[in-house]
């Protein structure tokens, strides 16, 4: 009885979210956010209209302007950040989702320490190492020495998240700014742009039949929320998704909670996503997926998009796709390289860690030769009871940094990790991997498998597509709180 009801519960929480989303239009509910223009206060960085002070929403647009933040930024060609102090790390309390990763990373022991749901700076004990912000999963950390700004590399995009490739459109994590929020914030309002400049479906004269209005790439919180938002406007579109639906999402470590708080704009309502596990988060996508018709296509990676007049051509592994806008959702994890291999389609397949202590105990193989497979066997034999194998194909590591050659022979000499070389791995399942180690099939108890044979950078893609990447310096407060100890 108590099954029925919370799956009654669960689905009228989702029906009313997607009534709301196909109902509201994108426009604030009466007395949400600022409650009037004019007075006090700063215009809105799309619309114009006045935002008063002490408000976070736009009363015209009803857009938060948090979201603007990156965008509004001024670009810098200044060499560094500058500052006159000791480099320090500095974490933002609005972004930073307390998964405790960068205290992981921190080479300074109590630099860095995780209390309550925020990573916390002792500036006595921090050095300035910056590992911390290149293992930050959300970019919630900057380090810089004393500034008002943090720097950041970003692909310049105007207040409609359109790139100077016009018609091509940047949003969410990709754009330079992390949690899930913003990604559906960013995703609706480009293509609320979309909408307002393609001309109306009987005018449109370019392309033929199978012409889209727009494809987005990426089926992420981002990518979802602009896709719900063309269906809803009634463009003809595709999702497209290298991997599964919210691919980011289903690989956070098992049972993950979401600490974001709920979504609170208008357009979504109560999404609530605070303090869920990713499977709520993924089941309630799915659900609207379902719901709605959503088109999303897994499976099918974008591979090149090129200009044909006034239209894209969007290429994929298995398909090709002309659209009159594109818009590229597709985070900053990049596209990793794969085996190939059976059974690489299955949960216990990883291309990255962001959380180590996830596998404490568990039976892993990490496949690769290089610094990155070598950090993740490293990393994984520090946490208690995990059993770790490194599989590569080559004699030795001859492609690793100094000190990491010094560390993994250590670990190798005291059974922390046991190196097989000359091994290819050749099938994954749910319990064990089958081998090829010297010539000879090797099946091996297995939980985990990290495949670590590097990828392809999106910003080396953006690039490829004509996309500028600039710097900027987005400044420390304002909207958000920036927390040392
Ligand atoms: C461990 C971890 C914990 C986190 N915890 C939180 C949290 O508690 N709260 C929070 O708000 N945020 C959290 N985040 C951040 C949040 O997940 C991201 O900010 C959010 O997912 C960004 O959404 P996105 O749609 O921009 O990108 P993503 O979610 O990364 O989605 C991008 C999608 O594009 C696909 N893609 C990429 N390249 C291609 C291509 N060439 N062709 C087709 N598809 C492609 C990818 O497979 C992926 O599915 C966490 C992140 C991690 C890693």
């Amino acid at each position: 009885m108590q099954m029925l009801l919370t799956t009654l519960g669960f689905f009228a929480l989702t029906g009313f979210f997607i009534w709301r989303h196909l109902r509201a239009g994108g426009m604030p509910a009466a007395g949400s956010g600022a409650s009037a223009a004019g007075g006090a206060g700063v215009p809105c960085a799309r619309c114009g209209a006045r935002v008063p002070s002490g408000s976070s929403f736009c009363p015209k647009c009803g857009i938060p302007q948090q979201v603007f933040e990156v965008v509004s930024a001024g670009s810098s060609a200044a060499p560094s950040a500058g500052g006159a102090g000791a480099l320090r790390a500095l974490v933002r309390g609005d972004m930073c989702v307390g998964c405790g990763t960068c205290v992981a990373a921190c080479p300074e022991p109590g630099a860095l320490t995780l209390q309550g749901k925020l990573a916390v700076v002792d500036n006595a004990l921090c050095k300035g190492h910056g590992e911390c912000v290149a293992a930050c999963p959300v970019g919630a950390i900057s380090v810089n020495a004393g500034t008002a700004a943090n720097r950041v590399q970003v692909p310049l995009v105007d207040v409609n998240f359109e790139t100077n490739v016009r018609g091509m459109y940047i949003v969410g994590e990709l754009g330079g700014r992390g949690l899930i929020k913003n990604a559906i914030n960013e995703g609706k309002i480009a293509i609320e742009h979309v909408a307002k400049v393609l001309p109306p479906g009987a005018a449109r004269d370019d392309g033929d039949a199978h012409t889209l209005d727009v494809v987005i790439v990426g089926s992420g919180p981002a990518g979802l929320s602009a896709g719900l938002e063309a269906h809803r406007r009634h463009l003809s579109y595709v999702v497209l998704e290298q991997g599964s639906l919210s691919d980011t999402v289903r690989k956070y470590p098992r049972h993950k909670l979401l600490l974001a708080e709920p979504v609170s704009i208008p357009l979504y309502g109560d999404l609530w996503i605070a303090d869920a596990s990713k499977e709520t988060l993924l089941q309630v996508w799915e659900t609207i997926v379902a719901n709605t018709g959503l088109d999303v296509h897994t499976g099918q990676k974008v591979e090149n998009i090129a200009r044909d007049g006034t239209l894209f051509r969007v290429q994929t592994e298995k398909a090709a796709y002309v659209a009159r806008r594109v818009v590229l959702a597709m985070g900053r994890r990049g596209s990793p390289r794969k085996l190939g291999v059976a059974g690489e389609e299955l949960d216990k397949v990883f291309y990255d860690i962001v959380e180590m202590e996830a596998f404490k105990g568990r039976r892993v193989i990490v496949v690769g030769g290089g610094d990155s497979a070598v950090e993740s066997a490293l990393g994984l034999a520090n946490q208690e009871g995990t059993e770790v194998i490194l599989s590569y194909r080559g004699d030795a590591l001859s492609r690793v940094k100094e000190r990491n050659v010094e560390k993994i022979q250590r670990a190798i000499a005291n059974g922390r990790v046991q190196a097989l070389f000359r091994s290819q791995l050749r099938e994954i399942r749910p319990d064990v991997v089958v081998l090829d180690v010297d010539g000879e099939k090797t099946i091996l108890p297995n939980d985990h498998v990290f495949i670590r044979i590097g990828g392809d950078a999106p910003y080396a893609f953006l690039e490829r597509l004509g996309i500028q990447i600039v710097s900027k310096d987005v400044p420390v407060g304002g909207h958000d709180v920036a927390r040392t100890g």
